[in-house]
């Protein structure tokens, strides 16, 4: 009855994958994962793995195996499993008032099912305040070189990332590119980089005209564009020349959301104040699709203000933006990282784990950098340290292949993007120890002086 191989044989005739396969995967053993429990995951031939990545893409937060996340979405979805979001629902309301209260400043929560949905709505909101209440002007959205935001067109309008953008086009008018911030490739030869990084957003304001820029769009660490800890400095300048010229600051927390960083969010650690912020990936951690854009009352205020005109706003109804089960998972989510004391743990094994990373980059000349915070972190490779040139693809993919012999599973940053995929990256669930933490730090090491003598 459970006939793997056949579900093997399925997979790979008619699964189209989302991902350009892994290669590490597809040329040793086509893989299925059938099982997980807390760190670990079960492969269709019973191999166990140490997950560093908590689900490939930074989301199991809280690991695998959540038997009161499951208990939860299953009674909810027994009492009501939909009704459309013009109604409200119990957990909607109560993981909007949990969620409100971790982020002081913040308001209002609009719930969607995808990361990309959620920037898109934020996008949208943009378009609308700039038809409303500029007479079209501040309509432009600035994003980031590196950044990346979602699947669709509009949200690859705003991908920092040319070779992946490069595809999608012709692409939404209106979106603006301004220069990343990862010191370790320098663009400016100065002594206080980060507002040298800053200061080149408000070039670009400058540039395009202030009264025609209405939002920008940052990831508070860029993720997939090589794990980039903005420098020292970078913030404070972004936040005050988003004040000087009224421009929205939308933080995509899609992957640092929701403990990752050892903070709820990612831009707590920089002392941001949003006027957006949407997330995803860690929200349920995967239980269950939600994702949420949350704004400012300010915000909200502008789309009031027209209430007395019910017809003012064209309203684009989610058919499951909301749904009961994402709610229900992510308010059970949220307590468990609350009560397990996660966020906690995040900092002290993300410690450890940036100072192993430390240790790996003093021995092996092949990590270049070092970057994270909290549980999320990255190495960069290369293949020379003076030129710092990027270590090539297939010798990072052997790093990452020697490890998974090891059964140890880490990730990469952009696979096959040139310049963004020699990244290693490292996310393993809130919940990892010392010794997974160790373990995961050994097994590189191992990795790194193998794929080195080869
Ligand atoms: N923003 C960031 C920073 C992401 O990393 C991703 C997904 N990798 C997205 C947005 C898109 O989220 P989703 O896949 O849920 O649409």
């Amino acid at each position: 009855e459970n006939d793997l191989s056949h579900i093997v044989e399925a997979d790979r005739a008619h699964v189209w994958h989302h991902l350009v396969q892994h290669r590490v995967f597809d040329a040793r053993d086509p893989r299925i994962i059938v099982e997980g429990k807390g760190m670990s995951v079960w492969d269709q031939n019973g191999r166990q793995f140490l997950d560093a990545l908590s689900g490939g893409v930074w989301t199991v937060n809280v690991g695998y195996g959540r038997e009161s996340i499951a208990n939860a979405v299953r009674d909810q979805l027994m009492k009501i499993n939909y009704f459309a979001g013009s109604a409200g629902s119990i957990p909607g309301a109560r993981f909007a008032e949990r969620l409100i209260s971790k982020m002081p400043g913040m308001s209002r929560v609009y719930y969607c099912n995808s990361g990309s949905e959620a920037n898109e709505k934020a996008f949208k909101m943009v378009r609308q305040i700039a038809a409303r209440r500029y007479g079209g002007k501040k309509h432009k959205i600035l994003f980031r070189e590196r950044d990346y935001h979602g699947t669709t067109i509009t949200a690859l309008s705003a991908c920092g990332q040319p070779q992946r953008a490069e595809q999608y086009g012709p692409f939404t008018p209106g979106f603006v590119e301004v220069p990343h911030c990862l010191e370790y490739r320098k663009q400016w030869d100065v002594e206080n980089y980060g507002e040298r990084a800053a200061d080149a957003i408000e070039e670009v304001i400058l540039r395009e005209g202030p009264d025609t820029v209405g939002a920008i769009c940052l990831e508070p660490i860029t993720a997939g564009g090589g794990v980039i800890t903005p420098p020292e400095g970078y913030w404070q300048r972004v936040q005050e020349i988003c004040r000087k010229y009224d421009v929205l600051l939308h933080i995509d927390e899609v992957v640092c959301g929701v403990g990752r960083t050892g903070k709820w969010f990612g831009y707590q650690n920089y002392g941001i104040e949003p006027d957006m912020v949407t997330m995803a990936k860690g929200v349920a951690s995967g239980y269950a699709a939600i994702a949420c854009l949350v704004t400012t009352e300010a915000v909200f205020d502008m789309f009031r203000e027209d209430a007395a005109d019910p017809m003012s706003y064209f309203r684009d109804i989610s058919t499951f933006g909301g749904c009961t089960a994402g709610p229900a998972a992510a308010l059970e989510n949220m307590r468990i990282i609350e009560d397990e004391g996660l966020l906690e743990n995040t900092q002290v094994m993300g410690a450890r784990l940036m100072e192993g990373l430390q240790a790996l980059k003093d021995k092996h000349a092949m990590v270049g950098d070092v970057r994270g915070a909290g549980l999320f972190a990255g190495a960069e490779l290369v293949a020379d340290r003076e030129t710092r040139e990027p270590l090539a693809e297939a010798r990072v993919q052997a790093v990452i292949a020697a490890c998974d012999a090891e059964g140890v599973l880490v990730g990469m940053t952009n696979r096959s993007l040139p310049g963004f995929n020699n990244t290693l990256c490292f996310s393993p669930a809130l919940i990892a120890t010392a010794d997974d933490i160790d373990h995961i730090l050994a097994t590189v090491d191992g990795a790194l002086t193998r794929v080195a003598a080869a």
